[in-house]
């Protein structure tokens, strides 16, 4: 549930009417749900209550500081794979000691980052990362606490670019290999092994794979437990898919209790404590994406509704053919004849389409519409392609918001761009 509701006629943010915000700061911009979040975050707390677990939300899915801290006020932990998340995460108030630095390729500066600022652990991709942790932590007379990420060899069923949990994926070290690359870590001075992660992949739609993987994952506590290491931690991961509104996603979707199940059934008994590192599923239904109708285009067969939003701005549908729930923002009258509309971007990319032949009333240029679901990896990801300015992020609690990040100007967007000196430069004038 989301706290995204038509009061009259005219769709809310919790308290708060879109037309209003829309009137304040103009469009296309990202609109969120303080109480959306909230809700989202305590359910994962409610539902590992009974497990020692850290509910570390992982800041990719929208690392907004204000959403960041909206999170880390009730007790939320991060997942981080960038400085610049890592700067994100600590602004937004998580203690380093709950953060936990992931990502495939990390570099000499984020190590040394994430070992100066005392992060709970960095999650290690393979084992030339291990080495490189390792010599840095040594030149900081550190310990380097760190989790080996194994891939388990599970196929989480999603989508092919956001499953992670294969062999043949770039993630997380072979299963085959976990005995070798634990006897490594034990071995290198730097390096304190404090457990195991895994992160199969996101928009799971079904707990088996999860099953499957945390299975496979108590096994191999076992056997490392028998070479003599100490597994102090056990990273879950994130992945939790959430409904976007289609009909091919299951409405029965699984819910953080029922997750917690499954982690029960498979590691529960091992008594470890546990990090779980969801990231869409707290975010994602928490946002909608308001956009204004510039023109209604009558094709020879279909009928467009052209928005002043953009694939640079939203760009899930164009690179994961993703779909999105689109609603009036003033609701129709009951009874209002429906029409099979597709619903646009300005680019110049056919991949421009935020929804094609979908059932909408009639609409007239200047009408505003929701793109929802559109909280997790929507801003994130946006870019200024087209040179469009980046869109505004408003955050609303109960009757108030706040505009969370400004809109851009032009001037910011090609501010840090330069003209070669060897160029007569234009008269500045
Ligand atoms: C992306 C990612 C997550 C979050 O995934 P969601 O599907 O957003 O829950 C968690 N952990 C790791 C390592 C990730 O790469």
């Amino acid at each position: 549930m989301d706290h995204f509701q038509y009061r009259e006629g005219r769709l809310h943010a919790e308290d708060v009417d879109i037309e209003y915000i829309a009137e304040s700061v103009g469009t296309p911009f990202y609109c969120y749900s303080t109480a959306t979040l909230e809700r989202h975050f305590k359910a994962y707390v409610d539902a590992f209550a009974s497990l020692d677990a850290t509910i570390c939300y992982a800041v990719k899915a929208n690392s907004n500081i204000a959403v960041i801290s909206t999170l880390s006020r009730l007790g939320a932990g991060a997942d981080v794979v960038s400085c610049g998340e890592l700067t994100r995460a600590l602004r937004g108030g998580v203690p380093a000691n709950k953060i936990v630095f992931s990502g495939v390729g990390k570099s000499r500066e984020e190590i040394a980052a994430a070992l100066e600022a005392g992060v709970l652990q960095i999650n290690v991709e393979s084992e030339p990362e291990l080495e490189l942790i390792n010599d840095i932590a040594v030149s900081q007379n550190k310990r380097a606490p760190i989790a080996i990420r194994i891939n388990p060899d599970v196929d989480a069923k999603t989508h092919e670019k956001i499953t992670t949990g294969l062999s043949e994926n770039k993630f997380g070290i072979e299963w085959t290999q976990a005995h070798a690359v634990f006897a490594k870590a034990a071995s290198l001075p730097g390096i304190e092994v404090v457990g195991i992660a895994v992160h199969i992949g996101s928009q799971l739609t079904d707990l088996e794979p999860y099953r499957h993987a945390y299975t496979r994952l108590r096994d191999l506590v076992a056997m490392l437990c028998a070479d003599g290491h100490k597994i102090a931690r056990l990273d879950l991961g994130g992945g939790l898919g959430i409904p976007y509104g289609d009909g091919e996603i299951p409405a029965d979707l699984p819910t953080p209790r029922d997750y917690a199940d499954v982690v029960q059934s498979a590691v529960g008994d091992l008594q470890i404590p546990l990090i779980f590192e969801p990231g869409r599923s707290i975010a994602g239904n928490a946002g909608i994406l308001v956009t204004r109708i510039l023109y209604i285009k009558e094709g020879a067969t279909r009928t467009f509704a052209v928005v002043d939003a953009a694939m640079n701005d939203l760009l899930r549908p164009t690179l994961y053919n993703a779909y999105h729930d689109i609603v009036p923002v003033k609701q129709a009258s009951p009874g209002a004849a429906l029409k099979e509309i597709d619903v646009v971007g300005p680019i110049c990319e056919t991949g421009d389409t935020f929804g094609v032949q979908r059932q909408l009333p009639s609409f007239a240029a200047g009408d505003l519409l929701a793109i929802r679901t559109a909280g997790a990896y929507g801003a994130v990801m946006a870019s200024t392609y087209n040179s469009r300015p980046l869109v505004p992020e408003v955050l609303v609690n109960k009757s108030s918001f706040d505009v969370i990040r400004k809109r851009w100007d032009v001037d910011q967007m090609i501010g840090l761009e330069a003209i070669p000196d060897w160029f007569d430069k234009p008269s500045e004038g």
